[in-house]
Formats: structure tokens, C-alpha cells, sequence
């Protein structure tokens, strides 16, 4: 059985109490060594097998799980994040499949929601923004036309930018010429959760100095999006005068 884990963010308390639970007892763990904590490896068995997978390709994790599995140990690959975030897992999902062997899917708190607990924010809030947008800059990774920053811009909602600190003059011309206001807040996010985690708040005009400024270029989020500013509406679902299937308005107060 292989456990595809999400690691979390950083921070080894951070791993849901599954995921731990499959690390203890794992007969061969392959971590992905660039971003996920080695801190969680200390919890393995003395004798379980541990491969970085930063230093494999996809064929070399594939050949380590099967023969782990034809030697009936128990498997956990180990993510950054939620594993169905740029995890890569569908083509190893697929190449388990193929082979007959069986295989489950245990989530993770994903960096952007590591990030939002750092920033004290809310991605959703009333007045300003319902949707968050989980995107990336076109780098070796192609994006879909469609999908470009520029696109997503024009709904001037959340974001949630991975995988681009290194490219933060083009991804601030891209947002602002899809419609983002320059002085549109804008935060980096360092290694949330870890002990170096670093925080720049900042704006989509000074992004790119900001990042100069910092040494911010990688492991790190852009979020943007006036979520990260002071103005918003109150909630609804818990408004005096708002009636729910589990509460019934009061009336009276004022919002
Ligand atoms: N599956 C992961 C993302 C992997 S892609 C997740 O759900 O978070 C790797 C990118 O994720 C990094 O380039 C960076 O943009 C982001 N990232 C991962 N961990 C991070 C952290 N602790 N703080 C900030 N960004 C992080």
C-alpha cells in the first residue's frame, strides 16, 4: 500500500494526525527533500528506507515503490503542502495504477493556507473577495494562455501566486496590466511555518523591490488582492439580524 501524505508547510506539527500516523509505520518513505520538513522523518521507524525524491525522476520513484511494495513494506510518499497542489501525483497515481498497486490520498494543510495563518488573513471576505485563486507564473511549466496572470487579473480577486518569487518584476506588469491597481496590497511569504518564515507586506507597484530588498527569490507565496488591506464588510452568517438553519435572527443590532 502506498500512502501519497501531505507534508503540510513546513512546521513538523503541521502533518494531520493520518499522515503521522502512516509515517510511524512506513517501511520506506520517499520525501520530497527540497520543501518538506526532515523534522517529519524523525518519527519513522529505525529501519524504514527514506529516498529524497529531489534527486530521482519520475521512472527512479516508481521503480523504489514497486520493489518496496513487492517486498510488502508500507509506503508513504511525502509531499510539500497538499499534494494535490503542483504535487505531480496524478502521473504517479497513474503509474500505480498500471502496475496493480493500491494506493491512498492523505491531504495537507497547503502553503497558502500555511501563509494566510502567518498574514492573519482571510482570503473571503465580504465586500472585497469570494474566490481565491491558486495560480502560477509561466516558467519551465508552461500555463495555458487562458490562464494567464494577466487573465485572472481582471477579476481583481484574491490570489494566491506559487512558484514565482523568482519572477517578481514580470508578475507585478502582468497584474497590473490585467487590472490590478498599483497600490493593490500585496504580501511575500517566506518558508511559512518554518522558523526562518519571513513576511513583506508590500504593494503590486514596489513588489519587485520589495522582493530586491527582502532576498525573497524562492519558497515563497505572492499573495495579492485587497483581502490584505483594512477594508471589509461584516459577515452575514453571523449578523444579529440573519436567520440560519441553526440560529434565528435577533434583530436589533446594527452591523
Ligand atoms: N503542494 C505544495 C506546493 C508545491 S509547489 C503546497 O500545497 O503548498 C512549491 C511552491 O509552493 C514553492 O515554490 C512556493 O511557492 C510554495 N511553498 C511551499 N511551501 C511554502 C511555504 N512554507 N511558504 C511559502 N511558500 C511555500
Amino acid at each position: 500500500m502506498v500512502s501519497f501524505v501531505g507534508a503540510g508547510p513546513g512546521a513538523a506539527d503541521l502533518i494531520t494526525l493520518r499522515g503521522l500516523r502512516r509515517i510511524e509505520a512506513a517501511g520506506c518513505i520517499i520525501y520530497a527533500g527540497s520543501l518538506v520538513n526532515p523534522a517529519l522523518l524523525a518519527d519513522a521507524k529505525a529501519d524504514c528506507e527514506i529516498h529524497n525524491s529531489a534527486e530521482m525522476t519520475l521512472e527512479e520513484v516508481v521503480a523504489v515503490i514497486e520493489d518496496a511494495h513487492r517486498r510488502g513494506l508500507a509506503i508513504v510518499r511525502l509531499h510539500t503542502g497538499d499534494p494535490s497542489v503542483y504535487g505531480a501525483i496524478r502521473e504517479q497515481m497513474d503509474a500505480l495504477r498500471a502496475r496493480g498497486i493500491p494506493f491512498e490520498v492523505i491531504p495537507g494543510v497547503s502553503s497558502f493556507c500555511g501563509a494566510a495563518a502567518a498574514l492573519e488573513a482571510e482570503y473571503t471576505l465580504p465586500g472585497i473577495s469570494q474566490s481565491v485563486v491558486i495560480t502560477r507564473m509561466a516558467g519551465r511549466t508552461p500555463v495555458p494562455e487562458r490562464e494567464s496572470i494577466r487573465a485572472f487579473a481582471a477579476h481583481r480577486c484574491s490570489m494566491a501566486i506559487f512558484l514565482s518569487a523568482g519572477m517578481l518584476e514580470a508578475l507585478s506588469r502582468e497584474l497590473i496590466e490585467g487590472g490590478y491597481p498599483p497600490e493593490t496590497p500585496a504580501a511575500l511569504v517566506y518558508k511559512a511555518s518554518w522558523p526562518e518564515e519571513k513576511i513583506v507586506h508590500t504593494t503590486l507597484a514596489e513588489l519587485s523591490e520589495a522582493g530586491r530588498l527582502s532576498g525573497i527569490r524562492k519558497t515563497a507565496l505572492v499573495l495579492v488582492g485587497d483581502f490584505l488591506g483594512d477594508r471589509y464588510d461584516r459577515s452575514q452568517l453571523y449578523h444579529p439580524d440573519f436567520s440560519t438553519e441553526y440560529r434565528q435572527a435577533k434583530g436589533g443590532m446594527e452591523g
